[in-house]
């Protein structure tokens, strides 16, 4: 078999299958990412959503017998708005992070990889591979700098040189020997942009997340949010771009090459109002298409009453007071006393103390007593006075 012909025709596949940049690597252990996990791991700055051992995550010839090469894949998604809903008061939005923005691109890019393996299946007898987006253990920007779709930027991104860091990866571990690729040169220099942006110093040093309190991962998870990350957070309801907004190679950076990926203003920016009260099957019939909603609607719930809590959005009073008497889920019960109380309106407080007289959890009831403390503040502060309607 003509292997450096077929990786030709790989290319030109990949190409007409509208996959946008493709690489090769070798299927070598990741030795430096290895040591960098083990650190991470003895650091306690892991997310917890990462799959399988370190071996399993390092070494790539373990998911594959015969393992020869792989393939890395990289789809540019869109960085801008065009039609931007307005923010009005008394219909709030959030915001959600680009890469979540269109279809879910764990759909998309694992249907180029499938079309990408049946090719190949096609022309090589006994092909077998094993595909990966994001949810694998191969970490796929570790495999994408590798097989030069970019270079891995201090904010952790893969940067392409075309696409910026505005690309979706993906990859698949082969059984033949296709010939690798260089890596690129690292392109960050002496810039800090993202390490100085990143408004929770989660971004250690260069490369290096602390992932425990980087805004994108906090945004995922369904416990309280801590107390310290509640002001940051702003409005944000799924994953943080502020890293990848002010990367220069990020300047101007606005593909548009896929409509699975074009996003859909009101879920790009949803309102928040109706989000706190949607049905599961209202949840899933309009956001269950976006990568966004893979942990289910209660930690957009909890960000969208942080978020109604940063705009001391009065009119959102009575579905939060309702919330907070009604909703099963603690987490949801405490974070809207604290909106609340936030939020200040005249009667916030009484609703608070009405409501305490029959919680019966201490985490809720710890909450509520945050809720108050806004009280004290207000009364103290002459700019932050408790609002009326
Ligand atoms: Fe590198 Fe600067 Fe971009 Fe950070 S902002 S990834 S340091 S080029």
């Amino acid at each position: 078999m003509a292997y450096n012909t077929l990786k030709q025709d790989i290319i030109d596949y990949a190409e007409k299958i509208g996959i946008d940049k493709i690489g090769f690597g070798s299927v070598d252990p990741f030795t430096q990412m290895k040591a960098r996990l083990k650190a991470q791991q003895e650091k306690n700055y892991q997310s917890g959503f990462e799959k399988g051992t370190i071996e399993e995550r390092t070494e790539p010839a373990m998911h594959l017998t015969g393992a020869e090469s792989i393939i890395s894949i990289a789809l540019a998604y869109p960085s801008r708005l065009t039609d931007r809903p307005a923010n009005k008061r008394g219909a709030r939005r959030g915001n959600v992070c680009r890469a979540s923005w269109g279809v879910d691109y764990h759909v998309v890019l694992n249907e180029k990889l499938n079309r990408l393996h049946a090719f190949l299946e096609n022309r090589v007898p006994g092909f077998r591979s094993k595909i990966m987006v994001d949810t694998g253990e191969l970490p796929d920007r570790a495999v994408a700098e590798r097989a030069g779709i970019g270079f891995s930027g201090k904010n952790c991104s893969i940067i392409t040189p075309e696409f910026g860091s505005y690309v979706y990866l993906g990859e698949m571990i082969t059984n033949i020997p296709l010939e690798p690729d260089e890596m690129l040169e690292d392109g960050c220099g002496d810039c800090t942009k993202c390490i100085d942006a990143c408004p929770t110093g989660a971004l250690v040093g260069p490369g290096q997340l602390n992932t425990t309190n980087c805004i994108a991962f906090l945004t995922q998870t369904k416990d309280y949010l801590p107390d310290e990350f509640r002001s940051v957070l702003g409005n944000q309801l799924y994953g943080f771009d502020t890293c990848q907004l002010v990367c220069p190679y990020n300047k101007g950076v606005d593909f548009h090459l896929h409509e699975a990926f074009e996003p859909k203003p009101d879920l790009a920016k949803p309102e928040l109002l109706p989000l706190l009260t949607i049905s599961n099957r209202e949840f899933k019939e309009t956001f269950g298409e976006m990568a966004g909603s893979w942990r289910g609607k209660k930690p957009l719930q909890r960000n969208a009453i942080l978020a109604l809590g940063h705009y001391r959005e009065v009119s959102s009073i009575e579905t939060l007071a309702t919330l907070m008497r009604k909703d099963p889920r603690p987490v949801i019960r405490g974070t809207a006393a604290f909106a609340i109380g936030k939020i200040g309106r005249e009667d916030s407080y009484e609703l608070i103390r009405e409501a305490m007289i029959k919680e019966e959890d201490a985490t809720v009831m710890k909450e509520m007593e945050k809720g108050l403390e806004f009280e004290a503040i207000y009364a103290d502060n002459g700019k932050l006075k408790a609002r009326t309607e």
